[in-house]
């Protein structure tokens, strides 16, 4: 089932703005309407932006430092890294999510009276594939596991040609473990069953990011029950 014609893009983006956008919009927020899985899950995204913001910040304070957040989803990095003093530039296929991670930066980021406190990132709708311009840093969290390798190539190529210093990505690593788990779920499809997942293998990101001159630095790994994520940080060669 690979896609046509970049039918993909497609079919993530309607999802995100629809049943995909109440999921995760409950998934990475903190009420208690969701199930033990669910639950599971977001503990793990967490685990992964907290090792994202330790990543960010071993190498000196974040203040004025420009980050593009590509696939900001409702802003569960974006918001954190303003709160550093990162000028974060935050864009996202789906507008909904849009909506809703600008929603939260104006309840989370204040701005004292005398106008000093974090910049407030900049919001856009735009899928990863259109954005231009160069940031210190580009930083791409759980955005993969929507697209196959033959598309995710070209994404993270495109994801180096933004930054200037330093690449953070996530992805669901492809082990068997992880394999076999898909795989139950594609047996057993319930009714909340989502887009299909893609696992990438660690050689094949690292692949792709040497084709275009970078290389990895760093390496994390974030595993819950339910959630699985590489975090690597890479560099220009
Ligand atoms: N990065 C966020 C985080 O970690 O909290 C959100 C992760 S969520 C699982 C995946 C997000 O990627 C969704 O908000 C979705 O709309 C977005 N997305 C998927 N494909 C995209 C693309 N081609 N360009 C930009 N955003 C995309």
């Amino acid at each position: 089932a690979e896609e046509v014609g970049g039918g993909d893009k497609e079919v993530v983006r309607e999802y995100f703005n629809n049943s995909g956008f109440q999921r995760w919009k409950k998934i990475y927020g903190d009420t208690d309407e969701v199930n033990r899985v669910q639950r599971d899950i977001r503990l793990g995204h967490a685990k992964t932006v907290e090792n994202t913001l330790s990543m960010l910040k071993d190498e000196g304070s974040l203040q004025g430092i420009t980050v593009c957040d590509a696939g900001c989803g409702t802003g569960s990095l974006s918001i954190p890294l303003a709160k550093e003093g990162a000028v974060v530039f935050a864009s996202d296929i789906s507008a909904a999510m849009v909506a809703e991670a600008e929603k939260q930066a104006k309840e989370q980021l204040v701005t004292s009276e005398d106008g000093s406190g974090p910049v407030m990132p900049k919001f856009v709708v735009k899928d990863l594939e259109s954005l231009d311009g160069k940031y210190d840093t580009v930083v791409c969290l759980d955005v993969l596991i929507h697209y196959p390798q033959s598309k995710a190539d070209g994404m993270i190529a495109h994801l180096a040609s933004l930054a200037n210093k330093r690449l953070i990505l996530s992805f669901a690593p492809k082990t068997f473990y992880y394999d076999l788990l898909k795989r139950v779920g594609e047996l057993f499809p319930g009714p909340s069953k989502a887009t299909r997942a893609y696992l990438h293998s660690e050689a094949d990101v690292e692949r792709a990011l040497q084709k275009v001159g970078w290389t990895i630095r760093k390496r994390g790994l974030t595993t819950t029950q339910f959630y699985f994520a590489r975090l690597i940080e890479a560099v220009p060669m």
